[in-house]
């Protein structure tokens, strides 16, 4: 639920409210507790209580001492979003919608496949940046989720996955690909993604994490220097002019910066690539020259590419193309030796596939709000993209 610790997690809190140790990294519990005079080493001991023991109670953590469980008790928390409901599709994937506030959900959407179990999570509620094709955009933006209510889709996807199946290693990958902007909402996103990483919290493999970003460039360097995880970055186009209307934010950053960031992000490890996600748009960007020009744009980087067949939403004003068109553009890029993987959608009785995802936004503009109320847009609808096919690891 929605408490000023929320929004902006600090390492020391203030003593009239409670601390959410959720979203606190090692460093963050270290100078949480020289702050209240303790020794910085129960640092590590509340990570393994808090993500690895999954427990919220600090009476039950019996390696502390009492004095520290009682203080803990009256200045701190470790706060969840509750799940509201949970949706599984015939093919498997699992949808939870999950409160953040009063009048704000997003989703998290779990993908297995034979190989792996990828969650897919959301960074903000709703995006502010307006790509044409995507659902979120229509909803607006109301707020960045804190660094407690990213890991929490982790903590809580886990906890309900465990309930499910008793396998508490079913997921495998994380994918940052749900609503929002990941990168316009840094250091939150840092934050859960270290404890995704560290070892005496979620221990996931760097490769195993992907951020999925639509190309803020001087984000994709800082994400480099501090959580270096795996990159995937929403093309779309093969050329600004065509760019610039799909992905808006190209008129920041256009392709040839954007590219530069992906190639200085990889430069230091020869078996790292890219990913290039690219929804295929029918008579926008699905062409032979389309394709021919993207296999050009990539010859020079460690680059894959993952074809994204568009999911259409009401109102959207674009189509799917049609199978053969999509195998063609797939055929020119590996002609071209671009390794090419055409994503499937998944969970799609459920809305769960890609541009189909239901959250629920109070967009922070009235022209949005007033729009949605009309239903240029269906109210409700925030995109999610299941990610599971693209993740080579
Ligand atoms: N803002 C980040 C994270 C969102 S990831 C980014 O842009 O990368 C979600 C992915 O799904 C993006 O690649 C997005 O462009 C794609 N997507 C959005 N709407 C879609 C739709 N209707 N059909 C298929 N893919 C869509």
């Amino acid at each position: 639920m929605d408490t000023p610790n929320d929004t902006t997690q600090t390492a020391v809190g203030v003593k009239s409210e409670p601390v959410n140790l959720l979203g606190l990294t090692l460093t963050g519990l270290e100078d949480y507790f020289r702050a209240i005079g303790e020794r910085p080493f129960r640092a590590v001991q509340l990570l393994k209580w808090i993500h690895q023991r999954r427990t919220t109670d600090f009476s039950a953590m019996t390696n502390l001492s009492k004095g520290l469980r009682t203080r803990l008790a009256a200045e701190a928390i470790v706060q969840l979003p509750e799940i509201v409901t949970t949706q599984k599709s015939t093919d498997g994937t699992i949808k939870w919608l999950v409160r953040v506030a009063a009048d704000n959900c997003i989703e998290m959407v779990f993908i297995p496949d034979q190989r792996r179990g990828t969650l897919c999570i959301s960074s903000q509620v709703g995006c502010a940046l307006n790509c044409t094709f995507c659902s979120t955009a229509r909803q607006g933006f109301n707020r960045n989720l804190s660094s407690a209510q990213i890991i929490a889709q982790v903590w809580l996807a886990k906890g309900l996955l465990e309930q499910d199946s008793g396998d508490r290693r079913v997921i495998t990958n994380i994918v940052l690909m749900g609503m929002g902007e990941p990168l316009l909402n840094f250091e939150n996103v840092v934050d859960a993604l270290e404890l995704m990483l560290e070892d005496n919290a979620h221990g996931f493999a760097r490769r195993r994490v992907t951020l999925s970003t639509a190309g803020v460039v001087p984000k994709i360097d800082a994400l480099r220097q501090r959580c270096r995880v795996s990159l995937a970055v929403s093309l779309h186009a093969p050329n600004d002019r065509l760019r610039d209307e799909l992905v808006p934010l190209n008129k920041r950053y256009p392709i040839r910066e954007l590219l530069a960031a992906c190639r200085r992000y990889v430069q230091d490890d020869a078996r790292e690539k890219v990913t290039f996600e690219y929804v295929l748009l029918a008579g926008v960007n699905d062409s032979q020259q389309h394709a021919r020009e993207l296999a050009a744009l990539l010859t020079d980087l460690p680059a894959k590419v993952n074809l994204i067949p568009f999911n259409p939403f009401p109102n959207s004003g674009y189509q799917c193309p049609p199978a053969p068109v999509i195998d063609d553009f797939r055929e020119v890029l590996m002609a071209r030796r671009i390794m090419t993987i055409t994503r499937k959608p998944r969970g799609g009785d459920i809305d769960a596939a890609c541009g189909q995802l239901a959250g629920e936004v109070q967009a922070r503009s009235r022209r949005v709000r007033l729009r949605n109320a009309n239903h240029l847009a269906t109210p409700g609808k925030a995109t999610v993209t299941p990610p599971a096919e693209q993740l080579q690891s």
